[in-house]
């Protein structure tokens, strides 16, 4: 396959070649059912407990027995919130935020139809939320407060620690969608009172098809999958074998690279970023640029096309996008954008570039050599007249 720079990795990763090779024997020799009694499938159940071991490490939990598998992020937001409504029936209010994935923010619209009441934080034009507006939404209806940790189109980070501790105060449970931060910042769940997390294994180098919810013990806790005993009666569906193990291997990588490797992609990211601000005049960062996850920049190019930038890029084999993967191709501006209030001429030319471990320099140097050129052309023949 052709050379690309990939430049997308906030929609999804390569999975690494290690979690690949711990694989392989999950789908010939090691083909058990975990659940089974005999030790075929008992030795199956070991290599998943140890991959449990790995994404709670990662995660700095207490204990292993707090993850629970899933098949994707959208199912652990979705059992998460699910879940804590169950729980909590006579309670119908939940806090949300204007830019949540559609796996959180499609949900509560949905719930909104079945009678919930559903609050909307603001952002500003930096993408932060007033915590003086959360403050004030709690009340004693509130069944669950769920506000991502890092948003999947600017990187910025959301202070969880501090609206972890409201919610603990005002009796509130609170989840997080850390799927985008999850391998690329630090987290210790033992010091951050978080109820319930969601992880994604598609976006730190596992397969797509695998998912984990941390749910701190002591958190009431319903199922969403109804059905056998599996993942202790809170998840039922017989385990996705390989892709627990991959997942187990990619944490066991990002913990041990998550010093290093974070510098090296933020550098690597600052350097291109730095370069097209520079080379591309009337472009902007969208979002905040100090409270951000070290591989995610949102660039703003002004009087141009975001899709197509992406035309022009993917001639010149780089592959990057103009939104969130979810909503691209319905080629209505990002929702995420227009609620910080950015100016419709940067919102419509947005492009994220979000990078990885395996990106190198010469894939930056790649981009600054060719995407200030497609800008200039491209505004050559606009229609909004630059
Ligand atoms: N939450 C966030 C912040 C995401 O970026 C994504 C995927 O882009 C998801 C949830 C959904 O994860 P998955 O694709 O594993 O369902």
């Amino acid at each position: 396959m052709k050379n690309i720079v990939y430049v997308d990795n906030n929609a999804t990763t390569m999975v690494a070649p290690e979690a690949i090779e711990a694989m392989k024997p999950f789908f010939t020799d090691k083909y058990g059912n975990p659940s089974s009694m005999h030790t075929f499938g008992g030795r199956v159940h070991k290599d998943v407990e140890a991959a449990r071991e790995s994404v709670a490490s990662l995660i700095g939990a207490g204990d292993p027995a707090e993850i629970i598998f899933t098949s994707c992020g959208t199912e652990s937001d979705n059992t998460a919130i699910m879940s804590t409504l169950k729980a909590y029936p006579e309670k119908r209010h939940i806090i949300t935020t204007k830019v949540e994935h559609p796996a959180v923010i499609n949900l509560c619209r949905y719930m909104e139809t079945v009678g919930y009441r559903v609050t909307y934080l603001s952002v500003n034009e930096e993408g932060m939320i007033d915590i003086n507006e959360l403050k004030s939404s709690v009340d004693s209806d509130t069944a669950i407060i769920t506000i991502m940790h890092a948003n999947n189109e600017t990187g910025v980070l959301f202070p969880i620690e501090e609206i972890a501790e409201i919610a603990r105060v005002r009796g509130v449970v609170f989840h997080t969608d850390a799927v985008q931060s999850v391998g690329k910042v630090s987290l210790k769940m033992t010091d951050l009172p978080v109820d319930l997390m969601s992880i994604s294994g598609h976006k730190i180098h596992a397969p797509k098809g695998i998912g984990a919810l941390y749910v701190r013990r002591g958190t009431k806790f319903s199922p969403f999958l109804v059905g056998g005993h599996q993942e202790h009666s809170r998840r039922a569906g017989t385990e996705n074998v390989p892709s627990i193990v991959g997942l187990g291997v990619a944490c066991r990588l990002v913990q041990k690279g998550l010093g290093d490797e974070k510098a090296k992609v933020k550098a690597l990211r600052d350097k291109l970023e730095k370069a097209l601000l520079e080379k591309v005049p009337d472009s902007r960062i969208n979002g905040a640029t100090d409270n951000r996850l070290p591989n995610t920049t949102n660039i703003g190019f002004e009087f141009v096309e975001g899709e197509a930038i992406l035309l022009m890029m993917d001639e010149k084999d780089i592959a990057a996008s103009s939104g969130s993967a979810c909503t691209s191709g319905s080629l209505s501006p990002s929702q995420v954008l227009r609620a910080m209030g950015i100016p419709f001429a940067f919102i419509q030319g947005s492009i994220r570039f979000s990078l990885s471990r395996y990106n190198t320099e010469k894939d930056i140097d790649h981009i600054i050599k060719n995407v200030p050129p497609i800008i200039t052309r491209l505004r050559e023949i606009s229609p909004y007249g630059k």
